[in-house]
């Protein structure tokens, strides 16, 4: 029974990601506009909106993580406008001394174009971080990805650029040993299960083995002697995570819990309320439609929410 509603789950999941590349969907979605519950996982569609909440995040003792909505830009004039707006978001968040970093998606920066482009233009978000003194996150993508980005976040750090982390996925085959050929760099990582659709030849189809792999990981970045952001809302995973700091002794200042504004909101004000450091992920923008899908996949549940709040129009 058990294993017929993890393949019912799975089906589900898939189908929606897949939802998530159609444009006629996505036209259909923005039709509705904001307010069919998107604002939910998703702060606003405008800067100030984000800075909004931001500010009551951080009132509230979390560490907020800044996203720009948007990914696979496909004209470079586009990629210009998007390093434009995260220096003006980075240059707002240091003027109001929030306790706020950066994260950003490489596709959103010309990535699908040339990887010399996107290099360029998150070299130049990230110098500027670094002058306001704020840190930069790479999230990370479709496995198609996977190895620029990772070429992309080595040349930054052999640049002295001390300011900029990265992300390595569960899901993937690969990610124990992208992390050991990282690890003498001691390399700033969040790790995460993984949000996107993967062929079973590179990720793990069961969610069992991921999950494992996840507190692998977990126990294999703490060796690595950098700094470990835990980006997870499952609560076994959390416990085991504070557990395995306890065993090895690792000090507050080289890890911390990070979770997705809007998902497992009393989860969250529980970690807070026992002392661990817990950065949300706000995202901002009017590109919602491919994030919100990747959420409502993460919890096929979700659908619910959103029919009752377009059933409420
Ligand atoms: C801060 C942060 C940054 C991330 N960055 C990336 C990235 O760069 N690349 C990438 O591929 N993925 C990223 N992810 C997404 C991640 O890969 C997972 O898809 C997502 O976190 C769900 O997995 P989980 O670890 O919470 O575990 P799950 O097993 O999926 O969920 C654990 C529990 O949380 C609940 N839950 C999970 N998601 C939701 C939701 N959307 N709504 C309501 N309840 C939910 C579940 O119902 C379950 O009870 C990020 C996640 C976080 C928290």
């Amino acid at each position: 029974m058990a294993a017929l509603a993890q393949t019912l789950e799975g089906l589900t999941r898939r189908a929606i990601l897949s939802a998530a590349d159609s444009p006629r969907l996505q036209h259909l979605a923005y039709r509705f506009g904001m307010n069919v519950g998107v604002r939910r996982f998703v702060a606003g569609e405008t800067l100030e909106e984000f800075l909004g909440v931001a500010r009551r995040l951080n009132a509230r003792g979390f560490l907020v993580a800044a996203g720009m909505l948007g990914e696979g830009v496909q004209a470079e004039r586009d990629a210009a406008g998007v390093v434009h707006d995260y220096c003006h978001l980075a240059r707002r968040i240091a003027a109001e001394g929030l306790r706020a970093s950066i994260a950003l998606k490489l596709t959103h920066l010309g990535l699908a174009i040339r990887a010399g482009l996107a290099l360029d233009n998150v070299w130049a978000i990230v110098r500027e971080a670094q002058r306001l003194g704020l840190f930069v996150r790479i999230d990370m993508e479709q496995s198609a990805y996977t190895d620029a980005t990772l070429e992309i976040y080595r040349r930054l750090l052999s640049e002295g650029m001390t300011n900029v982390g990265t992300v390595l996925q569960a899901y993937l085959y690969r990610s124990q040993a992208d992390l050991a050929a990282l690890a003498p760099l001691r390399p700033n990582l969040r790790l995460v299960k993984g949000a996107y659709l993967e062929p079973p030849d590179v990720a793990f189809p069961k969610k069992g083995d991921v999950d494992r792999n996840l507190v692998a990981l977990i126990e294999q970045s703490f060796a690595a002697g950098g700094f470990t952001a835990i980006a997870t809302h499952d609560r076994r995973i959390i416990e085991q995570t504070i557990d395995l700091v306890a065993r090895t002794g690792t000090p507050p200042e080289r890890w911390e819990f990070q979770m997705l504004y809007g998902v497992r909101p009393a989860l969250q004000d529980e970690l807070r309320a026992r002392g661990f450091s817990v950065r949300l992920a706000v995202p901002f923008g009017s590109q919602w439609y491919p994030y919100l899908m990747r959420r409502l996949a993460e919890r096929p549940a979700n659908l619910f929410f959103f029919a009752g709040a377009l059933w409420r129009r």
